[in-house]
């Protein structure tokens, strides 16, 4: 038998940083997605995207918004995350140029900056693993790269020097780059199977828990 599964909410977190990109960008795929400030919005989130923008400053706020360890909290419960850029930088497990602890769910080291200062900012085309039908434009903004990564994630995409640019551990994404600001859904649409999936698996466990309780 096949588990009931209903349409996912996708939240963006909306700190600071470039969020309503992405809201739109996920309502342009049918997605249901909303801003999470509070942690009732946060509870109601099946995955959730942390934007790019200033890591220090969204760092800051989710301690001042008493969201650092509830998020962590739910990450660990399996909640898919993607972060974007600065997002990238708060899920890594070690953020060395960071001011304060990052969220740390993700086992990757991340550089800050690591491409110089804002005039730096540049475009390139990309071959992501798990994205079909051409190159991905990317744009790096100030953008940090996945230094180091461990056993357990695997490496989306690199830049022509072999950087690293895109990973995904398990339901976990990070990128360096910013996919919501080139009006290409592709990569929205790959987290958003990662959503649909862990719902999915939710649904199925639910249902073999109440099948358990249903025999016993
Ligand atoms: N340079 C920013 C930081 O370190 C990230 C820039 C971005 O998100 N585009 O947080």
């Amino acid at each position: 038998m096949t588990a009931p599964t209903r349409a996912p909410h996708v939240g963006v977190l909306a700190m600071q940083g470039d969020f309503a990109e992405h809201v739109t960008l996920l309502a342009r795929i049918g997605i249901d997605a909303h801003e999470v400030r509070t942690r009732a919005q946060l509870d109601a989130c099946d995955g959730l995207i942390i934007p790019g923008g200033e890591s220090t400053t969204i760092a800051r706020l989710l301690i001042a918004f008493d969201l650092m360890e509830p998020l962590r909290a739910r990450i660990a419960g399996g909640l898919p995350v993607w972060g974007t850029c600065a997002g990238a930088i708060l899920l890594a497990r070690d953020a060395p140029a960071l001011d304060r602890p990052p969220i740390g769910v993700m086992d990757i080291s991340v550089d800050r900056n690591a491409f110089g200062r804002q005039l730096d900012s540049f475009e390139a085309n990309l071959d992501v693993t798990g994205i079909d039908g051409g190159p991905l434009r990317a744009v790096f903004i100030r953008a940090p790269v996945i230094a180091s990564a461990g056993p357990g994630v695997e490496v989306l995409a690199r830049l022509d020097d072999g950087r690293v640019v895109a990973c995904r551990e398990g339901s976990m994404l990070a990128t360096a780059f910013h996919p919501e600001l080139t009006g290409d859904t592709r990569f929205h649409a790959l987290f958003a199977s990662l959503v649909r999936d862990a719902v999915a698996g939710d649904a199925a466990d639910g249902a073999a828990g109440s099948r358990q309780e249903a025999t016993a």
